[in-house]
């Protein structure tokens, strides 16, 4: 039961501290169970145990409430035998073999979802894909480092992973060392607390190819900087191919010396720009053809993957969270992928990501479509070829904004809010009866949110 109950705030925790912290700092947790209100764990060392109080407590604690746990505390009993480098090992790191007498490496887990092939190219990255091609592919060190940057969630972490990947196939004896930054600091606090940063330094310089991701992260930090800086050099110096990855460019990091910075300089620069539509909509056709070979009967209406990518433009994890969600939606209740499920599904997202629309800017452009003036709309005449408009403008205005009802109304000449209610159901009716009213009313949507 308490088990269970740790289970449940785990996989919500993951969700909002994301997959990299979870990883590094809850996985190695052991959950000892719940005396009174207080939580205890097992932590691999104090200085972790005092990290993750600091860094996560209270969102653990909030989440145990949540979950109908009333914990006050969390308790951490510490194991320092029990830490060793590897402890994030899993299955797919077996492929990362260590040779005789050559330390084991701390790296994180490779993903299995995230090699080359999985990569949708377009404008935006291609750079970026073909630099990681180059580097993963080529014997040579030609450039060195590879300083990939982004806005999050638009693959740079995918292409380290493919990077690590595709080495790792050509030549399994290579020792390929992934990490963020956050546990290249980890790792070497954890190493001077220990005292044995002799051991740390022997460890990364035995790699032959070191991906740190998120180096941002060490901004600030100055003694891991000094760290990562011999660590660099003494990699560039045995010709070692070093990838790197941060939010932004050398030049925009702050809170980073400036030998570092000119040091990631040095190499090859490329930045993924944020994606376009057709991106978007390849990026979607592939997950989706995943998606499908999983759940063979699932159907989806034309349109759908369109009206994500032309909706969800923040960034790739969005999207693919979408389509997740989605899915997991129809197969749970057994329906269809339509238009319709989408907006059930997933309206807190589209919210987000919908530009603002206002109830004039719908009347003026809904004028605009049917040839009328903006007074037709907003004034009292009935015929068909006016009443009819003025009813999709309304429903409109209800679908495309938050607005009440009365203030659609007022917006409409000063209409009795059960006015905007009919109109709304009259249109909803012809939505699903009249094709041809149908699709003349998503062209209109597409004008006005366009
Ligand atoms: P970042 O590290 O830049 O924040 P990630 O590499 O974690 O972004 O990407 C976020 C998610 O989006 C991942 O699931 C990744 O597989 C997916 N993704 C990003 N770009 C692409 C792409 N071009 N093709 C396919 N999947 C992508
Ligand atoms: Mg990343």
């Amino acid at each position: 039961m308490s088990a269970e109950l740790w289970l449940n705030v785990r996989s919500e925790l993951q969700g909002r501290i994301g997959q990299d912290s979870y990883r590094n700092w809850i996985e190695p947790l052991e959950f000892q169970g719940i005396d009174g209100q207080s939580a205890r764990f097992q932590a691999p060392s104090r200085f972790f145990a005092n990290w993750v109080e600091k860094s996560y407590g209270q969102e653990i604690r909030t989440l145990f409430w949540e979950q109908g746990g009333k914990i006050m505390r969390l308790d951490f009993e510490v194991n320092e035998q029990g830490f060793k480098l590897e402890e994030h090992k899993d299955a797919d790191d077996s492929r990362i073999k260590t040779r005789e007498n050559l330390p084991e490496l701390p790296g994180s887990a490779l993903d299995p979802r995230f090699r080359f092939d999985k990569f949708v190219v377009g404008k935006s990255n291609n750079l970026a894909y073909n630099a990681a091609k180059r580097v993963a592919e080529e014997d040579t060190v030609s450039f060195n480092p590879l300083f990939l940057y982004s806005g999050v969630g638009l693959g740079k972490t995918h292409l380290m992973h493919a990077i690590a990947w595709e080495i790792i196939d050509r030549n399994p004896d290579k020792r390929v060392l992934f990490l963020s930054a956050e546990q290249f600091m980890y790792r070497f606090i954890q190493a001077l607390r220990s005292k044995s940063t002799y051991g740390f330094k022997e460890v990364f310089r035995s790699v032959d190819v070191l991906l740190v991701d998120d180096v941002q992260f060490i901004a600030g930090k100055e003694s891991t900087q000094d760290e990562f800086f011999y660590t660099f050099n003494a990699l560039i110096e045995q010709n070692k191919q070093i990838i790197i990855s941060a939010d932004r460019a050398p030049g925009d990091l702050d809170g980073i010396e400036n030998r570092i910075l000119s040091r990631l300089q040095s190499g090859l620069m490329v930045d993924i720009h944020p994606t376009d539509y057709e991106l978007r909509l390849g990026i979607l056709q592939s997950k989706w053809e995943i998606q499908s070979a999983n759940h063979p009967n699932l159907v989806m209406e034309d349109g759908v993957l369109e009206f994500l990518a032309r909706r969800i433009s923040s960034n790739v994890r969005v999207l693919e969270g979408a389509l997740t969600r989605l899915v997991a939606f129809a197969d749970l209740s057994a329906r269809e992928i339509s238009l319709e499920l989408v907006h059930e599904t997933l309206s807190d997202i589209l919210r987000v990501s919908r530009k603002k629309v206002t109830i004039d800017y719908i009347i003026k452009k809904t004028a605009e479509f049917y040839n009328l003036r903006i007074s037709d709309i907003t004034g009292s005449r009935r015929t068909q070829a006016i009443a009819r408009p003025r009813q999709i403008g309304m429903y409109l205005s209800k679908t495309l904004t938050s607005k009440s009802l009365p203030e659609i109304g007022r917006n409409f000449g000063g209409r009795d809010h059960t006015t905007v209610i009919h109109a709304v159901k009259k249109i909803e009716e012809l939505l699903k009866h009249d094709p041809q009213t149908a699709e003349e009313i998503e062209t209109l949507r597409r004008q006005i949110e366009a």
